[in-house]
This record gives structure tokens, sequence and C-alpha cells, in this order.
């Protein structure tokens, strides 16, 4: 088949759904590889290295959506996209069906396949085709990154002729892909590194990575916004308030908050509040992963950074994986050609869109002229 990616057309993304490599992996596969021209460009990806790596390059999106019976892109697609397509085509990028009602209407209308890649299962076997992780990792990264940015001081400690200086100590809230992706950047940046997450069986995962765990003196922490699917459930209001409180505690002391706390299908829960920002050293980052949802920081705005009249930088841009574009197609591409492995089982270039495997079915969010969203749980872990 004719897998084709389009330049991608918000503001600002400069991510790609296909890489040269990825390219020839799905050649391999059996399939045609078909890009508009410049749409890599962003990412570090020029036409000359897809053509070399046996691409059509064409010009502009009529070209490109018409000749391609697969699509693969990163952002949803824009009303204007979703009218492109035509029936029998398929869509694979990220979509969020729960907040796209009427593009997943128009999807259907179009008698087209959408594969929504933020709907992949977190089931073991599908952690290859997890753009969500991909990206949480690298937002992860960037975000102590982009801390580091905004902060006046080294993150580890020196002694030099000059003077002594203290390591930077470092609070992560949420310790789910993003987060542990802070931890591991943070100590290896030499900070004192602490974590907290409702889900104590992260524990170990965080001290593994060289943080300390912040222990709530509480009595039910085991089950108290424990784990289900992959992801926390709600916390008791008591609960709350005791995390509230010991946040409250370490204000002061810490010099860099990183909230990625997240629970789905809600507004991010406020963690991070206007007294424990002022509570904070002049000088302090905070960046805010949650910012898309509301924010995990009272005081924290979307896409924009702001100083506090106390002295704290908040950050909360919402696009950090683009802003490491080259890294994120590259890893981005890759979860798409893992998706088409499986849905090319025979590699011999003919789609088999199997609505009985976990992952292509839980995925699927429009098939067959209907809307497929939400999928029934997945039979398998
Ligand atoms: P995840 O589900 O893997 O992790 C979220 C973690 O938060 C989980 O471990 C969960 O237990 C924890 N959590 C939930 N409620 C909590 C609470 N009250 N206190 C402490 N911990 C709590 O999610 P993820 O993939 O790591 O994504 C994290 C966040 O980063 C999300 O909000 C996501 O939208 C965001 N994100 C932002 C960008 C960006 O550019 N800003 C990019 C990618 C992801």
């Amino acid at each position: 088949m004719k897998i084709g990616t389009p330049k991608e057309i918000m503001d600002g993304e400069a991510r790609v759904a296909m890489t040269p490599d990825s390219a020839k992996a799905l050649q391999k596969l059996g399939h045609d590889c078909v890009i508009e021209a410049g749409a890599g460009m962003r990412a570090g990806f020029t036409d000359a290295a897809y053509a070399e790596a046996g691409v059509e390059v064409v010009e502009g999106p009529d070209a490109l959506w018409s000749a391609s019976e697969i699509v693969a892109k990163v952002r949803p697609p824009t009303e204007d996209e979703t009218r492109r397509l035509y029936a029998g085509q398929t869509l694979i990028s990220f979509f969020y069906p729960a907040s796209n009602a009427a593009l997943l209407e128009l999807a259907k209308d179009q008698g087209a396949s959408v594969i929504a890649m933020d709907m992949v299962p977190r089931i073991s076997r599908a952690q290859k085709m997890d753009a969500l992780s991909s990206m949480a990792n690298i937002a992860g990264y960037r975000a102590v990154i982009e801390a580091g940015n905004n902060f006046g001081r080294f993150f580890t400690g020196q002694v030099t002729a000059a003077g002594k200086v203290p390591p930077a100590k470092v609070l992560i809230v949420g310790a789910g892909v993003a987060g542990l992706a802070a931890i591991g950047t943070a100590t290896s940046l030499g900070a004192i590194t602490y974590a907290f997450d409702v889900r104590p069986e992260v524990s170990e995962q965080i001290e593994s990575m060289g943080a300390e765990f912040v222990f709530l003196d509480f009595e039910d922490t085991a089950t108290d916004g424990a784990e289900t699917g992959g992801y926390a459930a709600p916390s008791s209001p008591e609960f709350q308030e005791k995390q509230l409180e010991k946040f409250r505690e370490l204000a002061p002391d810490v010099d860099i908050v990183i909230t990625t706390a997240l629970i789905p299908n809600r507004d991010a829960p406020v963690l991070w509040t206007r007294d424990m920002v002022e509570a904070m050293k002049p000088g302090s980052v905070i960046v805010d992963l949650a910012a898309e949802r509301g924010g995990n920081c009272e005081l924290s705005r979307k896409d924009e950074k702001i100083v506090t009249d106390n002295g704290v930088t908040i950050v909360g841009y919402t696009d950090f994986p683009s802003r490491m574009a080259t890294q994120s197609s590259t890893l981005y591409a890759t979860n798409i050609r893992h998706m088409m492995t499986d849905l090319t089982p025979d590699k011999d270039g003919v789609v088999s869109h199997d609505m009985e495997d976990d992952v292509i079915r839980g995925a699927t969010v429009t098939h067959g002229g209907e809307i497929t969203y939400p999928p029934p749980p997945p039979k398998v872990r």
C-alpha cells in the first residue's frame, strides 16, 4: 500500500511522522512511501534524504492526501484535513477521540478508518507502539533541561576556588513515564532529587533511579490513588490534604519542581498551590507538564512562561516533544512503523485490519463506516 506523510500544519509543530529510516523499514513490509515536500525539514530530515531512502516526494497537501492509501501524521487532523479522507483510506495519528467527537463523526462519514496513536492500550505487547509514552519520555527529559535553562545555578554541587556551591534540590510530582524520565535527567545532572506519586508501587523505581521517594504518613497509601490499568485512580480528599501538607513543607526547600501528575480523562489535579509558589525561594523554577489539561500548579498558564512577584519562574509549555523534533520524530515514526508491522502480518504490502487484535482494536476509533470508540477492555495485559 502507499503510505504518505503530510507536512504538519499546526502552528509551531516541527515533528514529522515518517523519517528516512522508518520509510526504509516500511518498504521492507512491502509498502511504498510518499512524503509532502518539506514535511521533515523542521525535524532535520531533508527531501533529498527521503528521496535517497526511496520515498516519493510530492508537492503540496492535495497531491499527498490523494496519493496515500494510508496517511501517517502526528497531530490530530484539522476539520479540513479530515474532509480530505476518503472511503477505504486509513489515517494513523494522535486523535484524542474523547475530546474530538465532531472530527470522529466526520471521519466516519468520510468512510475512513482512523487509528488513534493515543489509544494504543498500555499492555506489554504494545509498548513499541506506545507513542504517548515515547512523547512523555521526551517531555520529562526536556522539562528538566528547560528548568535548567531558567535556573541561575548548577544542578550539581561543586567545591570551587571561588566558593562552595550546594546541589540543586528537585522535586518531581508524578512518577509515570514523564516523571521517571525527569528523575533520570535531574539525577544525572547531579541534583538531589525527590519524587512523589500516589502509586506506592513506583517507590522502588524512583529509588533505583537515584531519587528519594517522598513518603506520606497515611494509613491507606497502598490503595489510595493506586493503579488501574497502568494509570492512577483519583485519591480521597483526606489523602489529597496530606499530600498538600507535605508539599507545603517541601516548598521553601526545593529549587525546582516538575509536575507530571495525570489521571486519564480528567482535568489535571491542582497539587502545587499559590501559597506553595509564594513560599518558594526567588530564582526557583516550576515546569508544569500538565499545563495542557489545566495544570498541576495553580498559577501556571498554558503555553506561557511567567515570573511571579516573588521571582519564581513557571513554565507551562505544551510542546516539549516538538522542541526536540528530531528525537521525537524518530521515536514516533518508529511507533508508527511497529503499528504498520502488526497491520501487515505477511510483510507483503497488504494491510489486514484485524479487529480481533487487542492493540489494533483498542487504537481503531472509526472503521467500516462506524465509530468504534470506545473499545472494549483488552483481553490480555
Ligand atoms: P503517566 O500516566 O505515565 O504518569 C502520570 C503519573 O501521575 C502516574 O504515575 C500517576 O500515578 C501520577 N499521579 C496521578 N495523580 C497524582 C497525584 N495526585 N499526585 C502525584 N502523582 C499523581 O503520564 P505521562 O505519560 O508520564 O504524562 C505525564 C503528563 O505529561 C501528562 O499530563 C501529559 O499530558 C503530559 N505531557 C506533556 C507534554 C508537554 O509537552 N507539556 C508532552 C507529553 C506529555
